[in-house]
């Protein structure tokens, strides 16, 4: 539902955290591995060409990368062996104990990129060390696709609900990693089988809350039925309520009265009131509470 934006300048800083982490302590026993192993030589580079930067390439591979090594791994009639599979494994539980956390936090991620509901801790623990306390979701799942357990852009920051209602099925939805992506899922409201017109005037919690299907997307399409967007955010209808309570209490002339008084711009202004950010995935429910005010304001 939510990409994660990054800039060139947190792009590089997170692939040095990652390429730092990996050379200098596995690279060279992974070489080793690939050595031994001719499907998972063929999966980093086709022409069989190993080396530091081949190996460097499949680990960052961009999402449009990853589609392509997916493909290839589907065409193979053979897995990797059981040796590789392991080093990855282990080495992608490393991974998730000791840079996730690092790499989360120069991104900014506070909220899952699949449902917006939940936040993405990172904390300090009692040593000062950051820690992660969310999962990480295989975009490419781990058991089909090991190869790519390791390979940054394949790892998804995500809440423990949606990870564990992904892990059971392979329907295609977007890497909130790809920077092409835009999200054509907006919330909002209407009327139940009562059609209560009070809740029009935020005195009712008779409505339903829906997903406008418009302008869906095939993929937004899937992630709604997968992770249960409607369902889930059908119970939030207090929070509906309070925006549109807040709707109506803003009216432009409260709203200009508050630009004047603290110097803000009009969008500013709304973000801070309705909860709401450009990027969502800094703050939880952002997205809804930005279409359903849309509804409801005036303007
Ligand atoms: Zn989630």
């Amino acid at each position: 539902m939510n990409k994660i934006p990054m800039t060139e300048k947190q792009k590089n800083q997170i692939e040095e955290i990652y390429w730092k982490w990996f050379s200098k302590r596995h690279l060279k026993t992974f070489m080793e591995i690939i050595e031994q192993d001719t499907t998972l030589k063929k999966i980093i580079d086709e022409n069989l060409n190993i080396t530091k930067d081949s190996i460097k390439a499949f680990l960052l591979a961009d999402t449009k990368k990853l589609a392509d090594i997916k493909k290839n791994i589907d065409d193979y009639a053979d897995d990797i062996n059981d040796e590789s599979k392991k080093f990855i494994l282990k080495r992608y539980g490393n991974f998730r104990k000791s840079q996730a956390a690092k790499i989360i936090d120069v991104l900014g991620i506070l909220t899952c990129p699949y449902c917006n509901q939940n936040y993405i801790n990172i904390v300090y623990d009692k040593e000062g060390k950051l820690q992660f306390r969310g999962d990480l979701d295989h975009y490419y799942n781990k058991s089909q696709y090991t190869a790519m357990a390791i390979c940054l852009y394949n790892l998804i920051p995500a809440c423990k609900v949606c990870n564990q209602i992904k892990s059971k099925t392979d329907k295609k939805i977007q890497n909130p990693y790809d920077s092409s992506y835009s999200s054509k899922i907006r919330f909002k409201t209407e009327f139940d089988d009562q059609g209560d017109i009070d809740y029009l005037q935020g005195k009712s919690q008779n409505f339903n809350i829906v997903i406008d299907k418009t302008n869906i997307l095939e993929t937004d399409n899937n992630e709604m039925d997968l992770f249960e967007l409607e369902e889930r955010y059908n119970n939030l209808k207090r929070n509906a309520q309070e925006i549109i309570i807040k709707a109506k209490a803003y009216d432009i002339q409260y709203k200009k009265f508050l630009e004047d008084k603290f110097d803000i711009d009009g969008e500013e202004l709304e973000k801070y009131i309705f909860g709401y950010t450009d990027k969502h995935i800094d703050r939880e429910l952002s997205r809804f509470n930005r279409d359903i005010m849309k509804e409801f304001r005036e303007s």
